[in-house]
């Protein structure tokens, strides 16, 4: 088919047409079994009917009114995460990037509205990924994404992720935010350590910073809790979240509390689309779901299923030196002899009827709905044994 697109992205070789749970087909009728969940976004899966009810309902009342107005779909969503989360107020967009982006500039806003303009320093993490507009590849830690868009933000500081001694020493009276993914999703399913957590939190606190938690890939229900920093027991001042927040339909936001959302007076920031009543529509059904304490104790079951049969999988064809992750995030280190190699394996794989991901070059991601069910798991890992077998005849 001809590529009307500009080359950013590299497609697959094939072209998916449709889709329904945890199964996809291409335009020949092949059927695949999808673990890469549209990058941890369809947390439900293809087509759930409650969000295609949501979605043709809301159709047929209103699609789009502006921020002039605010509607019904969006103030019940808002009251839903903030029910649930730590947040007293949510700031609508589309994407994670979006949502960090509103994160960041709320994070400089509230240091100079209480500190004064010095207090701009944002610190961050080696390896991290927090979107692609300008100013958050340059927060992210990974110049492969920013340094051929410079001249870049300046007074952005990275540091070691899980390094918490080079934390504390890079935060000081200056810095405003401080940044990190609970789970580095992006460039390996790595888990912050908790100490890690705990000193941000700590040393945020004695200078007057606030605490960023990126968890565009890892909120809504993907480790087993609604948001992860509910695992470690650490409660951040902002939370960014989109990917799994529609589930397939495009939006994000921003949480905070009360305390500093003040700074987003009238006029300060916002967003022609965000808070849409399509997405919030969706988003607001997808978070019932998700939220309940039986999507979220089928993710925890699930994701250890999925981890286990990974390690042995591991174990059996020497593919794997580690698996790792949270809940149905989960990363599968390659051996060493095979590093660089994750996206062969990928390919390998979708020839063989599965959809998964990439961390980088040397770790497999699985992120698959949230319902994955026993017979798409069990089917899945069988396609992956025989790509794995095939891909290292060839290796
Ligand atoms: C995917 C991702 C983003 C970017 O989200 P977009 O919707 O692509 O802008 C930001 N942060 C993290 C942790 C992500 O995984």
């Amino acid at each position: 088919m001809q590529n009307y697109l500009t080359p950013n992205f590299s497609f697959a070789p094939m072209i998916p047409e449709r889709g329904a749970g945890s199964r996809v087909w291409d335009g020949e009728g092949r059927e695949y079994i999808d673990l890469a969940g549209g990058i941890a976004v369809n947390a439900l899966g293809h087509c759930h009917p409650a969000l295609v009810e949501a979605l043709t309902e809301q159709a047929q009342k209103l699609w789009h009114i502006s921020n002039i107005y605010t509607t019904k779909a969006a103030q019940d969503l808002a009251q839903k995460l903030v029910a649930h989360t730590f947040a007293d107020k949510v700031f609508f967009c589309n994407s994670g990037a979006e949502a960090n982006e509103a994160a960041l500039k709320l994070a400089r806003k509230y240091a100079r509205d209480h500190y004064g303009e010095s207090k701009n320093e944002i610190v961050a993490c080696i390896n991290g990924f927090h979107g692609r507009t300008l100013f958050t590849v340059s927060v992210g830690g990974q110049p492969k994404y920013s340094r051929d868009f410079a001249p870049l933000p300046p007074a952005i500081t990275h540091i070691p992720y899980n390094d918490a001694a080079a934390l504390e020493a890079a935060v000081d009276s200056q810095t405003c935010a401080v940044i990190i993914e609970p789970v580095q999703g992006e460039s390996g399913v790595l888990p912050a350590d908790k100490v890690f957590l705990e000193t941000a939190r700590r040393v945020c606190d004695t200078h007057g910073a606030l605490l960023v938690f990126d968890e565009v890939q890892t909120g809504m229900g993907r480790t087993g809790k609604l948001f992860a920093y509910e695992h470690y027991g650490i409660v951040p001042d902002i939370l960014s979240s989109a990917k799994a927040l529609g589930s397939g339909f495009p939006i994000g936001a921003m949480l905070t509390t009360d305390k500093v959302a003040p700074s987003f007076g009238p006029g300060t920031h916002g967003s022609t689309f965000g808070g849409n009543p399509l997405a919030c529509a969706v988003a607001g059904r997808a978070f019932d779901i998700i939220q309940s304490p039986e999507t979220l104790a089928h993710v925890c079951r699930q994701g250890e299923k999925l981890q286990a049969a990974l390690r042995v999988l591991g174990e059996e064809t020497g593919v794997f030196r580690q698996v790792r992750g949270m809940g149905l995030l989960v990363g599968c280190v390659l051996a060493e002899q095979y590093a660089g190699r994750a996206a062969e394996i990928v390919q390998h794989a979708l020839a063989h009827g599965l959809m998964i991901l990439v961390a980088g070059g040397d770790v497999v991601r699985m992120a698959p709905s949230l319902l994955l069910n026993d017979e798409d798991l069990d089917a899945a890992l069988q396609r992956l044994r025989a790509a794995l077998k095939s891909w290292l005849e060839q290796v």
